[in-house]
């Protein structure tokens, strides 16, 4: 669970903005690394399934609509096995390899919507790309980080206030 919560945030923050462009890094050059922590096969269709997710999976949860329908084609030949014990059932999941760490990613965003809801979220900068779990008590946070994008836009909306009471002032 813990390892797979890493894996849906790390597939969920591979194409992060910087200096205002979306930088891709699911590319070739950083499938090995990929794979290697999270145990994929470092292959370009790999590749290529995460990126399919990580777009439903981010549109999901800024609540875009029809991304039941992408959902339902991106896990269409998946399943899950059971495999009951004395001590519960675990389900197994059965992908073709180069699915399987995009079918992992989903679900763990279910566990994880299923769980705890409205917890994970869009980074609210327009200009971030990032996506975190808020761990605030009332569940307010707004920011991927509050030491990049929380005190910008706080500075920013600063700003245009004062702005805005100089431009009253001067009436
Ligand atoms: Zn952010």
């Amino acid at each position: 669970m813990g390892e797979d919560e890493d894996l849906l945030l790390a597939v969920l923050n591979s194409a992060p903005a910087v200096g205002g462009r979306i930088t891709e890094e699911l590319h070739a050059g950083a499938a090995g690394e990929f794979a290697v922590r999270f145990g994929g096969t470092g292959s370009d269709a790999e590749l290529q399934h995460l990126r399919l997710m990580r777009q439903v999976l981010q549109d999901v949860i800024r609540g875009a609509e029809g991304t039941t329908e992408r959902l339902t084609e991106l896990l269409s030949d998946i399943s899950l096995v059971p495999e009951p014990s004395p001590a519960g059932i675990q389900w197994r999941l059965e992908a073709d390899p180069p699915k399987r760490l995009a079918a992992r990613a989903a679900l763990a965003w279910s566990r994880f919507a299923e769980s705890t809801p409205g917890r994970l979220k869009a980074c609210a900068n327009s200009d971030c790309n990032l996506f975190f779990i808020d761990r605030s008590r009332p569940g307010t946070g707004r920011w991927c980080s509050m030491s990049t994008c929380g005190n910008r836009l706080k500075a920013r909306a600063h700003a245009s206030r004062q702005r805005t009471s100089r431009a009253t002032d001067a009436h």
